[in-house]
């Protein structure tokens, strides 16, 4: 009777405290023993590099309390070390019952390691925390894992921006793919051309349509997501997806005519690529780019550009004629390489969603990376295009890291375009060729705004499936789906309190 009741009440404590990390480290060694620390004990030694992850921790798990530094590590509660053998982004975390001992070797891995304290922390009712003893060793198994939200269609709140990136966090996702401009709205302001949001951001008719950053919220939001060591590409897409900005300067048009606005999807009203006032204005638009965003990768968006336009306009043609191009297919290769071009010049790379490299033809400089997803109707050939022509690759094809294709039919969805989470986890085509490929250099998702679908619906197409895909993109190895099926629920409550809901 008495191992009966012990035996619940270990029970007890195990179902009380989640003691799941998602995604699952790639060693955890769970020991007896807890480390209890109070709102007075957070005496800190660290390493310069890892002071931001030291607030981070104090902020998210001790209500923004301060941390008390002190150089003599044998006082200190928690020891935050650089320790240089680690890989890049990696940890070590050890816990006993006296210290917490954290050990990476850049700041992203001090951050992922408080994530996972976060995870593993018991949240006390006297504003005290404890965290079971235990050894973590983690790393990425990519450099690359992203999450992509479409602010173009629909505009969203900075606080709801944030919220995103403190889940990219706290998933140990590094980048955020920020989709800035399309048919439906301009969203970052440019200061050379304030057209572009004046007008540009306001040219859909919903409610929630309407608005832009200013340069001054990009560079909060930009350090906000630094300090969660979250780097934040824009994407400025061109020359399709762009009625927008064709509504505030429709000079840039083939046709110099009023644009229509489209409902949904897009036009064949784009960027005129044989007008060098065109080519300006773009590079204009990323000299102001790169100035806000650190990145080293800017995405220059590039699918879905119908060529009707550019095969009627007296300025295409020529262009295409004078330099021997063939056709408009390759006159898209040649501005995208323009452009690529001028980001190497201010040592950035370019990233295209693979439309660009549909056609063979005028050859992309070397700083181009492609992002693969059109799997629904092209299968694996972009993949197969860029190994051809040694392109780096970003996974990120519509079946199944497109979180907008919902769970049941819904709208413009019909059944044919959803998928649960089982599916997800045993079928992703992203993660299944990113095991094969080393061309491959990680995963991406993402979720598009279109049919209407406005912030208070993102929770729902994002949770838990997010979940599979932080698991595909950063583990060593999936665990069966029943197994991680629990360790959902377990994350889920854990999301819930931190503030996001699911369906
Ligand atoms: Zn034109």
């Amino acid at each position: 009777m008495r191992n009966i009741l012990f035996l619940s009440a270990l029970l007890l404590s195990i179902l009380l405290r989640a003691q799941i990390i998602v995604p699952t480290p790639a060693k955890l060694d769970l020991k007896n023993g807890d480390c209890l620390l109070r709102r007075n004990e957070l005496v800190v030694s660290a390493d310069s590099v890892a002071l931001g992850a030291c607030s981070l921790f104090a902020e998210t798990l001790f209500e923004g309390d301060e941390c008390n530094f002190t150089t003599d590590s044998l006082s200190a509660r928690l020891l935050f070390r650089v320790d240089t053998f680690l890989p890049s982004e990696g940890y070590r975390l050890l816990v006993d019952e006296q210290c917490v001992r954290v050990y990476a070797s850049d700041y992203p891995g001090f951050v992922y390691a408080v994530q996972s304290l976060r995870q593993l922390a018991q949240m006390r009712g006297d504003g005290s925390v404890t965290f079971p003893c235990v050894e973590v060793c983690d790393s990425p198994r990519l450099v690359w894992r992203s999450f992509m939200l479409d602010s173009g269609r629909q505009y969203q709140s900075v606080a709801t921006i944030k919220k995103y990136i403190d889940m990219l966090s706290m998933l140990k996702m590094n980048y955020f793919h920020w989709h800035l401009t399309e048919g439906l709205g301009w969203r970052l302001q440019i200061k050379s051309y304030s057209m572009l949001t004046e007008k540009g951001a306001f040219v859909a008719s919903g409610d929630e349509q309407q608005g832009f950053y200013t340069q001054e919220e990009v560079r909060d939001i930009v350090n906000y997501a630094r300090r969660r060591a979250v780097t934040i590409v824009p994407e400025i897409d061109f020359p399709g997806h762009a009625e927008a900005a064709l509504t505030a300067y429709p000079q840039f048009s083939c046709f110099g005519e009023p644009i229509g606005i489209p409902r949904e999807g897009f036009t064949k009203n784009i960027f005129c690529a044989g007008k060098d006032s065109v080519l300006i204005f773009l590079r204009d638009v990323l000299d102001e780019v790169c100035q806000l965003f650190p990145s080293q990768y800017i995405h220059l968006g590039g699918d879905e550009a119908p060529k009707d336009n550019w095969d009627a306009c007296p300025d295409c043609r020529r262009r295409v004629a004078s330099l021997g191009l063939g056709d408009s297919h390759n006159l898209q290769r040649w501005l995208s390489a323009q452009m690529a071009s001028y980001l190497a010049s201010k040592g950035r790379k370019a990233i295209f969603w693979e439309d660009v490299i549909v056609h063979d033809g005028y050859p992309l400089p070397s700083n181009v990376i492609i992002q693969w997803w059109n799997y629904r109707t092209r299968g694996d050939a972009a993949l197969k295009d860029a190994r051809r022509n040694n392109y780096p690759v970003i996974a990120n094809t519509n079946y199944y890291t497109y979180l907008n294709f919902p769970t049941s039919p819904w709208r413009g969805y019909t059944k044919e375009r959803t998928f649960d989470v089982e599916t997800l986890y045993n079928e992703n085509p992203s993660y299944k060729a990113s095991l094969h490929y080393n061309n491959i250099i990680g995963i991406g998702c993402s979720l598009w705004c279109d049919y209407g679908l406005t912030e208070n619906m993102l929770d729902e197409r994002l949770f838990p499936r997010i979940f599979v895909l932080a698991q595909q993109m950063w583990g060593s190895s999936l665990p069966s789906f029943p197994e991680f099926g629990e360790n959902i629920k377990s994350i889920m409550n854990f999301f819930s309190v931190a503030g996001y809901s699911k369906k």
